[in-house]
Parts: structure tokens; sequence; C-alpha cells
């Protein structure tokens, strides 16, 4: 063979390439798409990363590595920037006695486990969400949390505008030099009256992670409880581990009061002035070191950073006797000496919690830091017997729309006499726990007709009536195509 041959046999192959390779190469590139149609089919099958094992629906599109492994952009990401930051000195590691480098043509034989995971079914819809990042103005907030929480009026309007500027203040960032202040919320108001609930019914709409957390549980970090940075762990699992979307969460730390300072106490306060202390730096932003995946940080979980500045937190409490110290206050200002009537007055005024200070809530035992790092305070109401009403039947998933519709589904009409609404609300005031007592009066009796009504196909319509909840008769049952009243 002469050297022209040589050249002959590269400019063949030069032409082959220009042709896009060879008749092989060719069948190869066909099985390779092949494959990926075969992918595409299997599409209820997700890629899962190597590293950190989450699905490529999270991580974004997965870089496929030889040997069926697939790695997340942000694993590879890490693992190049280990390398190139010098954290890993490669010469110095080769000469250490005792370590060995793994030869990845030895990995052919390990290939990993098919690297997929079924995708999850995309959930449906339930409602149209607010988008945080071209966030509405706080009317239009309102009105959809009216569709859910019945009252509460103000406590609507107050949240809506502080969640309205902090999404801006989110999106936007910065505003010039102006730093817009973080609008984290106080909300005062008696047990069951909605607090909890008017903070998920936000979370729903505005769909972003939620934590929530119970201030008894939390004490200074090194006692007994949890440490107070696991409030951030929980909102990095709310948000399925990812960071972006739990540093734009909300936080909700429910009995706040219970950490007010300890009065007349020589002991240490770890679990409430210290917890108080302790909250300070999150409250107002700050890099916090959370484990992923579990709650307390050990040698086998990977550590992420989270950064607080865009969480929004809102606190609530009922903050029991804060009523004797708003009254005493307005006592002191408005009457120099004893009158009656006035105490008389601010003895029966409901609204008192509503004239609460900033003043009186350092009484009661926050401490001002604490409290300054809480702009937005507002109460609400206790629930009397309309509003109770209300929240039975007019919310969008009202209890008894619920019950309803579990009725329907056997074909059964179910109504509710209006008399028989009132007894469910006072029966509910009674036991002072707000709405909350009215799901476990409804379900004490709907028991009876749930397990009874589908055992005679024949009943097309039952009404319930005051005497059937005061336990005085029996509800009214109308079969399919005549009416005949039952007693109980
Ligand atoms: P708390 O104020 O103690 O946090 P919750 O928010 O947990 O009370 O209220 C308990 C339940 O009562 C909620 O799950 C919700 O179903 C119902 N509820 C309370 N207040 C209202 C309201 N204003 N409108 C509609 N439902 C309410």
């Amino acid at each position: 063979m002469s050297d022209n041959d040589f050249t002959i046999l590269d400019e063949e192959e030069k032409k082959e390439q220009r042709d896009g390779g060879t008749e092989k190469e060719k069948s190869h590139e066909l099985t390779a798409s092949e494959h990926g149609k075969k992918d595409d089919n299997s599409s209820e099958y997700e890629k899962i990363c190597f590293i950190c094992h989450r699905p490529e629906s999270v991580t974004g599109k997965m870089i496929d590595l030889p040997n069926n492994i697939t790695v997340c952009p942000d694993c590879m990401q890490r693992s190049f920037d280990a390398m190139t930051s010098g954290a890993v000195d490669l010469n110095r590691l080769m000469n250490m006695p005792g370590v060995q480098f793994v030869n990845m043509s030895d990995l052919e034989n390990m290939q990993p486990k098919q690297q997929k995971i079924k995708k999850k079914k995309e959930k449906p819809k339930e409602f149209h969400q607010l988008d945080i990042k071209n966030i509405p103005a706080p009317h239009k907030i309102k009105a959809r949390l009216d569709e859910y929480v019945v009252g509460q009026e103000y406590a609507k309007k107050a949240m809506s505008v502080a969640v309205y500027n902090h999404y801006k203040r989110v999106a936007t960032d910065t505003m010039d030099d102006i730093e817009i202040e973080k609008s984290n919320m106080l909300m005062i108001g008696p047990t069951g009256c909605g607090k909890t609930y008017l903070v998920k019914t936000l979370a729903r709409l505005l769909d972003v992670p939620l934590a929530i957390t119970d201030a008894t549980s939390l004490t200074e970090a090194g006692y007994i409880g949890d440490d107070i940075e696991s409030v951030v762990s929980k909102l990095l699992a709310a948000a399925d581990n990812d960071v972006e979307r739990a540093e734009q969460g909300i936080i909700f730390i429910d009995e706040i009061d219970k950490i007010a300072k300890k009065h007349n106490t020589n002991q240490r306060d770890v679990s409430g002035e210290s917890v108080q202390q302790g909250m300070l730096k999150l409250l107002e932003g700050s890099e916090v070191e959370v484990p992923v995946g579990a709650n307390s940080k050990n040698a086998m979980v990977p550590l992420t950073t989270v950064n607080t500045k865009n969480i929004l937190f809102i606190c609530g409490g009922a903050f029991p006797d804060l009523e004797d110290i708003i009254r005493e206050r307005l006592q002191k200002k408005t009457s120099m000496g004893f009158n009656a009537e006035l105490k008389d007055k601010l003895d029966h005024d409901k609204d008192l919690l509503s004239k609460v200070t900033v003043e009186d809530l350092r009484k009661f035992g926050m401490i001002p830091e604490f409290l300054g790092r809480l702009p937005i305070i507002f109460t609400l109401k206790g629930l009397d017997k309309d509003m109770l009403v209300k929240i039975l039947k007019e919310p969008k998933n009202a209890i008894l729309k619920q019950y309803q519709k579990l009725l329907a589904l056997d074909e059964v009409r179910l109504d509710f006499d209006d008399d028989a609404l009132e007894a469910i609300a006072e029966k509910a005031m009674e036991k002072d726990t707000g709405a909350r007592a009215l799901r476990a009066i409804i379900e004490e009796f709907m028991l009876d007709i749930m397990y009874e009504i589908p055992k005679d196909d024949s009943i097309g319509e039952v009404t319930i009536t005051r005497a059937y909840i005061e336990g005085t008769g029996g509800p009214v049952i109308r079969l399919r195509g005549q009416a005949v009243p039952r007693l109980g």
C-alpha cells in the first residue's frame, strides 16, 4: 500500500463524515432515535438523578451519561464546581496511600437499576390559582378569600394587602434604594375563628408551599423539643425539596402567645423569650442550613441552604388575658379616678381585642424586637351564631355541601331546615371552640343517616330538622315519588 492509498482512504473517510457518517453509524443513530421515541412513548415514567434522586419534573432536563446514568443539571454543576474550585486536588489524591480511583469501564457491569420512576399523575386543577409573579390587586385576592372564609372582613383585607405587597416586593426584588420591608403578620383571635384556615386558603390560592408549626413545640437549640430552624426544614419538605419554591413559601406559626416571656421566673426561659430571640433572624431574612429530606441534622443527610428573605411568616395566637391588659390601659387613659359607666362599657365591649396596640403585646410578654419584625398586626372576631350558620352552608366547600354531594352519589337529596342549622350553631357555641365544633356535631348525627339511607333504595329525600338535632324527633324521609314523615 502506498502513501497515496492512505490519502485516498482518508479522503473517503472525510466524504463519509460529510455525508453524515457511515452506514454503520447511521444505523446506530437510528436506534438511538428509536430509543428516544420509545422513551417518549413510555412518558408515564421519568428519569431520576443518580446523585440527588430528584425526578426530572423537579430538576429540569437530565444529562445522560454512559451506562444509563442520568444526572440533573444542579448536581452536574456542583461536581464541576468542586473539581474546578480546587477543592479536590487530583494530583495529591492520586499519590495518597489507600486512595483508589474507579475506572469508568469497570462500571460497565454494574449498571444501575432502571433510573426512572413513575411520574406523579397531574392533579386536576381545583380552581384558578393566583399568579404570584404577577400578583393581582388586593381586592381580587380578597374576593377569592371571600369564597371560602366567612366574615373576618378586616383580617381578609389586611391579609390581602400584606400578601400583595410581599409578593410584589419578591417579584421586583428591590425598588431603587428603598428596600420594602417584609410584610410578616401577627393574627390575634380566639380559637376556631379561622386563623389557620385563612392561611391555608391563601397558600392554596397562591399555590405556594406552606408549613404550619406550633410554637409550643419549639425550644432554644440544644434543649428537648424542635429547634427553631426546623420550621424552615418543614417548608422545604412541603416544597418537595425545591429550594427555590420554598424560598417563596409561607410559614405559619400557631400558638405564638405560648412563647411569651414568662413573668416571675428565675430559670432560663428556653421555650419562651429565647425562642422569640432565636426567631428574630429567621423573620428578618437569613441563610439557614437545613437537612434535605429529614427533620434533623445528622451526618447521613445532605444539607442545603435556604434564604428566608422572601419567606412570608405569619404568626397566630389566641392571647388569652390580652383583653384585660387592653381594658386596663383604656381605663387608665380615659378616666381619671373611678368611672362606673366607662368600666361597664369596656366590660361589655365585644370588639375590645381589635383595639390592641404593640404596647399591650409587650405587656403580654412579647419582646419589642420580635414585634418589630411583625409589622402587620390584626385581630379576628369570635364567631357568633349567624356566622356559624353561614360557615355551615355558604363557603365553596361548606360541610353541608360535602354531605349533600356524598348522598347525591346515592341519588338521595339532603336538605337542612333553617331551624336545624340554628340548632347546630347553638350547640357549637356551647362548646366554645369556634367553628371547630361544627364538624364534630354534624358528624355525630350524620353517621346514622349515612348508615341507614343506603340500606333502602326507595328513599329519595332526607330533611334534617331541629327536632332531630335536639334528639326529640327524627329526620323527614321522603320515598321516591311520595312523602312519608317518619318518627325517630
Ligand atoms: P384557629 O383560629 O384556631 O386556627 P381554624 O382556622 O383551625 O381555627 O378553624 C377550624 C375550622 O373551622 C377550619 O378548618 C374551618 O373549616 C372552619 N372555620 C373557622 N373559621 C371559619 C370562617 N371564618 N369561615 C369558614 N370556615 C371557618
